[in-house]
């Protein structure tokens, strides 16, 4: 049923502009697509709160904020967030990680996981997730339903491995062929689990060039010609990453996989800290773009991504929280520490050096453009409409009580502007402050606002 919203509108249309609208009512349709935006006050507000659609009033003191996308979530190692990130990734994968992944053909064991963990980032106001699954068919497939039961907009990948070297002999496919035939068959079953809808959608996965051989990516990259399904994989990561890549290849990350057919549009690429300026053109020509992951980074990568300077050149990016490597299930959280981790590249960090040669000038981003990249920057990589409380956008949408003072947040009426409540939304607002989550239309946390 078609339905009008009225509330508080904070969400940033641009990365350097932060739009209030003190009194929005938006229009959604059956489908759950946003067919207009308007300020109560003007004519064609109220000719939408006269339309006689269902009408949904958001309580005084609260903001509605576009569905955050989550660009990087590995599903199966939700149960290991917050631990083990002092190991080097090598012992992270072999020791803890794999064998935890390789239970999911369990799917006793899978299906209790995929509900928590997905309930539990649409409590976050993750309304769109990019999932790595594991390598099994059944336990992939059992985290689309999952999506689709809990109404959240997925794109759910079977994890194709397969290098002898780069991965254990009892978690992996068995070959190139047997691995592209999986990925094919993990396709077909997530379609037909979400039939129609498209609210939940197969993507394709190599885990990262390292863990596959060069037969099982050019196999991969074929499939994403001959299906059009997206592509996700990790890319440059890490010192080590880069390295690798260069002595097993020849060339960068980024060449290698664009040499296999894998940078594609929409292809998410996680992390990308080693990236050139040659790669960084290569990626904005093939429409890919970066999962900007802050708080692993800080674990895995080496490096701090130059976000700017990136999106400088043009390349689409956005957040993701990398659960596991980073141990946050909030985008929000991973907000706060894109604009924290892009001071530190500004300052630099060394105090022995002398402050004009400590950091990279030009570097900091603020929590307005941190949000762009958690909701915009994000739909944007997927190329999917959300992101955005605006006509030809889902409705996907996160309510905030700003008055709940149940968690850390607090404003003071008098003293914080809409601007400040903004910034504490995203520095400080959690699941606690959460009281409603829509994705496609449909209400998946929280009842009805009286
Ligand atoms: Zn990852």
């Amino acid at each position: 049923m078609p339905f009008v919203v009225s509330a508080r509108v904070m969400q940033t249309p641009a990365a350097d502009r932060l739009q209030v609208i003190g009194d929005a009512v938006i229009a959604v349709d059956d489908g759950g697509l946003i067919t207009a935006v308007e300020p109560s006050g003007t004519a064609a507000g109220r000719s939408l709160l006269d339309s006689g659609a269902a009408q949904l009033r958001t309580p005084p003191d609260t903001v509605l904020i576009p569905g955050l996308v989550d660009l990087h979530v590995h599903a199966p190692q939700w149960p290991q967030l917050g631990t083990g990130l002092d190991l080097p990734l090598e012992r992270w994968l072999f020791e803890v990680t794999f064998p935890l992944e390789a239970r999911y053909a369990d799917l006793t064991f899978a299906r209790p996981v995929w509900s928590d963990l997905v309930d539990g980032l649409l409590r976050h106001g993750t309304t769109t997730a990019a999932y790595f699954a594991t390598v099994d068919v059944a336990a992939t497939s059992a985290l689309a339903r999952a999506a689709v039961q809990a109404g959240q907009r997925a794109f759910v990948g079977r994890v194709a491995m397969d290098h002898p070297e780069g991965t254990p002999e009892w978690y992996r496919d068995a070959s190139a062929p047997a691995g592209v035939d999986r990925s094919a068959r993990s396709i077909a079953e997530i379609l037909a689990i979400d039939a129609g809808r498209g609210l939940v959608q197969p993507i394709i996965t190599p885990r990262f060039t390292p863990a596959c051989t060069d037969d099982l990516l050019r196999g991969l990259g074929e499939l994403a010609v001959s299906t059009g399904v997206r592509v996700q994989t990790h890319c440059s990561e890490s010192d080590w990453a880069h390295v690798y890549a260069l002595h097993r290849f020849g060339t960068t990350d980024t060449n290698a996989l664009d040499g296999f057919g894998l940078l594609r549009p929409g292809t998410v690429l996680a992390h990308a800290n080693h990236v050139t300026d040659d790669d960084a053109d290569l990626i904005r020509e093939r429409g890919a773009g970066i999962a900007h992951c802050p708080l692993s980074n800080a674990y895995f990568a080496d490096a701090v991504l130059p976000v700017r300077r990136l999106r400088g050149r043009g390349v689409e990016m956005g957040l993701g929280t990398d659960v596991a490597g980073g141990a946050s299930p909030s985008l929000l959280h991973q907000a706060h520490d894109a604009v924290t981790v892009s001071r530190l590249l500004d300052d630099g960090t060394d105090a022995h050096l002398p402050p004009e040669g400590r950091g990279v000038g030009g570097s900091a981003i603020d929590t307005t453009h941190a949000f762009w990249l958690a909701t915009v920057g994000g739909g944007s990589v997927l190329r999917a409409p959300v992101g955005l409380l605006a006509p030809g956008y889902r409705f996907d949408a996160v309510l905030i009580d700003a008055a709940s003072r149940r968690g850390s947040m607090r404003v003071f009426p008098g003293i914080d502007s809409p601007e400040r409540t903004f910034e504490k939304i995203v520095r400080l607002a959690g699941p606690v402050d959460i009281v409603g989550v829509w994705v496609d239309g449909r209400r998946v946390v929280g009842g009805e606002p009286d």
